[in-house]
């Protein structure tokens, strides 16, 4: 039997983004054998933009400057089409980007190291079994048979995670219908740091800038279309994905992929239980198309953090008053997020002229209002 102040159960950034921020003992549980990103090579298909505000968290943990600088890709700007001339465009602000796009393997390694050189300790090949919990504490039985009692337990282990289902969380699952495809190209042009994105029939494709004249591309398709692009060749895929953004880069090389992904909207209503929360994915599923999934998560993290460490010296870490604290705290955001994604995908998915002409009048409208369209971005970049 060992003992830890907090146990966080998933060490992908979230976990380890929360226990490096917090000022309790942390152990995190990662079930995956060793650390991404070992071989400087190595790439990710899974890219994130990551707002200003995780920016700046990361900064505060000692995470980003451990990030390879060369493996960064600042976004100038942030360029939507809709499907019938629509347009809606994100300037920089001041020359600031207005996000930058990572590999998610560099920002898990970035964030590993810094929570470990903060004093946390991560230990991988290891996974939950069982969970008795309450305001007291929790006692978990490890895959490996091992006990661990904490003062906490948190599920920071993914959109299946099976700490949710072990603190007895419910949670409701409505699938999309839809496969994210994922691909690395080589351009003939180079992006200018520009992140397009256009709302079709055919579902949401972003291609967003890596460094170098490179893109990743997150293609959000309804399944059959999504099937059909997963079985392409590597040059009839450069070609579909090059003559669906308008040929603006030139001709485009498959470098890697395609994966899929495929795409649900999750919801729990209660994240806490005496003992126990969740965060990130664990918490809330969202359409990628806003690309905020991993935003939020890192904003449920710095959320708990604060919630913990301002909590009177009578309370303990797993009090249920405490964590309520912070379920709070992040309602807002996470059901303003999930409701705006899941009606834009709703939107965009409808067929008929009113839908098309609602949807491509409301982008240009907002393009005209930069008031209103800077307060939109404001909050994406939190
Ligand atoms: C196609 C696509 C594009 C996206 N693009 C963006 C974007 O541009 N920007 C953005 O902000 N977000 C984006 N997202 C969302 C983002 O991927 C997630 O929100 C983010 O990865 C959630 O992080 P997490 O740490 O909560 O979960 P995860 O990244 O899933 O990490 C969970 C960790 O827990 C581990 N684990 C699982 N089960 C157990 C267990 N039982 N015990 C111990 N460990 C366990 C896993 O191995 C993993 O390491 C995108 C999502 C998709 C699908």
């Amino acid at each position: 039997m060992s003992r830890a102040g907090v146990l966080v159960a998933g060490g992908g950034a979230v976990g380890l983004a929360f226990a490096a921020a917090g000022r309790d003992p942390c152990v995190v549980l990662e079930r995956e054998n060793c650390r991404p990103a070992n071989d400087p090579k190595e790439t990710d298909l899974r890219v994130y933009a990551l707002s200003p505000g995780t920016q700046g968290f990361l900064t505060r943990l000692g995470a980003w400057q451990r990030l390879p600088a060369e493996r960064i890709a600042p976004v100038a700007t942030m360029a939507v089409f809709g499907d019938d001339g629509g347009r809606l465009h994100f300037p920089s602000r001041r020359g600031e980007p207005v996000a930058w796009i990572v590999e998610g393997n560099r920002i898990v390694r970035a964030v590993e190291e810094a929570a470990i050189a903060r004093g946390v300790d991560v230990r991988h090949r290891a996974a939950i079994a069982s969970v008795s919990a309450s305001g007291e504490g929790v006692a978990c039985e490890l895959a490996d048979g091992s006990t661990v009692e904490a003062a906490l337990l948190v599920g920071a282990d993914g959109p299946a995670s099976a700490v949710r289902g072990l603190l007895g969380l419910a949670s409701e699952a409505k699938s999309y219908g839809q496969l994210a495809v994922v691909a690395h190209f080589a351009c003939e042009r180079p992006h200018g740091g520009v992140a397009r994105q256009w709302f079709q029939r055919g579902g949401v494709l972003a291609w967003l800038p890596l460094p170098g004249s490179r893109i990743s591309i997150v293609w959000s398709a309804p399944e059959a279309l999504a099937n059909e692009l997963l079985a392409l060749d590597p040059v009839a895929l450069a070609a579909r994905v090059r003559d669906s953004g308008g040929s603006v880069l030139g001709d485009l090389q498959c470098e890697a992929g395609p994966t899929g992904f495929p795409l649900r909207l999750v919801r729990v209503p209660r994240i806490a239980v005496p003992g126990g929360v969740l965060l990130g994915d664990a918490a809330h599923g969202v359409h990628p198309l806003a690309g905020q999934g991993l935003n939020l998560g890192l904003q449920d993290a710095q959320s708990l953090a604060s919630a913990l460490a301002a909590r009177s010296a009578l309370e303990r870490p797993g009090d249920l008053a405490v964590l309520r604290r912070h379920e709070r705290a992040r309602r807002g955001d996470v059901d303003a997020m999930q409701f705006m994604t899941d009606e834009l995908n709703g939107l965009f998915a409808a067929e008929g002229l009113l839908p098309r002409r609602l949807r491509n009048s409301g982008l240009s409208l907002l393009d005209g209002l930069p008031p209103l369209r800077d307060a939109l971005a404001a909050r994406a970049m939190r």
